[in-house]
């Protein structure tokens, strides 16, 4: 296929390098001046889009894609098909897919999870939104990014997926963390805590998989003094966006609230930039009930 990947950062330039490794012709374009292995630079995105049958966007947020958006699709030929790969809000994820079936095409949502190494190694997990024709089109193409992917819905259904999520996650994360807190007040050995845990109702994965306390459970960021991993300002975005959705849907949603609300303060107030999300445990060390 002729692809156009816009947007070459942390996730979209190894993206865009497994495609070209799989033979595909890759023209992509990115304004920082990044650049990915076996791709052609484009000069800008509408060079990179014209006589793709896929334009892949890979972008930091709902604003900056509609603005690509609006500039690609007039210049996408007729029944190519428009693949956001980005984490946005679902409206925009909407707006983008009505005005690229305006133009005659197919438009699919499809945030990822799976990080920076996922994208690397061709391991992410794709969570699609958009009609079946779109889905199938690019479907040889999730095959070579990532392991699994799967068709949630409609437009915006990628980007509903993600964020409930994430909403779970950075939950979970902090339950886990202040259990870890707890525990260490109450004297119980971390180890302990874990293979209690890790083994009853209380398990999750961020406890199971992800453990945030050092030296217990699998490796993890918490291993390598927090290291992203994931960054807990890549966090506070989803939980952010969980928000705003669950604010139009008219939903109910504290937990997510609470979480947001944390991880602000954690990003902005309490060194928490540039730490992984599980950093939360020595944030929750650090503090008694104040
Ligand atoms: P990044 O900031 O490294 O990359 C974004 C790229 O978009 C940058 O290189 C930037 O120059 C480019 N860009 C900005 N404005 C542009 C424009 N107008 N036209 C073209 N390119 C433009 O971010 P990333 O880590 O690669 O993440 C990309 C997306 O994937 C985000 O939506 C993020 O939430 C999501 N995501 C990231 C991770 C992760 O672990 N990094 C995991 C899952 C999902």
């Amino acid at each position: 296929m002729n692809i156009g990947f816009i947007g070459l950062g942390n996730m979209g330039a190894p993206m865009a390098a497994n495609l070209a490794a799989a033979g595909h012709n890759v023209s992509g374009f990115d304004p920082a001046g990044t650049t990915a292995q076996g791709v052609t630079v484009a000069a800008n995105a509408v060079e990179a889009a014209a006589g793709a049958d896929v334009v892949i966007t890979m972008l930091p947020n709902g604003a900056i894609l509609r603005s690509v958006a609006a500039e690609v699709i007039a210049a996408m030929q007729a029944g190519a098909t428009l693949l956001d790969c980005s984490t946005v809000d679902v409206e925009s994820a909407r707006a983008v897919a009505t005005d690229a079936a305006a133009a005659g095409l197919l438009a699919v949502d499809a945030p990822v999870s799976g990080g920076i190494g996922g994208a690397a190694g061709g391991t992410l997990t794709f969570m699609a939104g958009g009609f079946d024709a779109g889905f199938a089109k690019v479907q040889p193409l999730f095959e070579i990014m990532g392991q699994k992917a799967v068709h949630c819905g409609d437009s915006g259904a990628g980007q509903a997926a993600k964020i409930c999520n994430n909403m779970i996650l950075g939950a979970t994360m902090i339950a886990t963390c202040e259990a870890f807190s707890l525990a260490d007040k109450l004297g119980l050995d971390r180890q302990k805590m874990f293979d209690v845990v890790s083994t009853s109702s209380g398990y999750s994965w961020s406890m199971n998989a992800y453990c945030p306390a050092p030296g217990v459970g699998p490796n993890s960021p918490a291993d390598n003094d927090y290291t992203p991993g994931f960054a807990a300002e890549l966090m506070l975005k989803d939980l952010g966006l969980s928000q705003q959705a669950a604010e139009a849907a008219n939903a109910d949603t504290p937990m997510g609230a609470l979480a947001l609300a944390l991880y602000k303060q954690f990003v902005e107030n309490e060194g928490g930039l540039g730490k992984d999300f599980s950093a939360m445990l020595p944030r929750f060390e650090a503090r008694d009930r104040g």
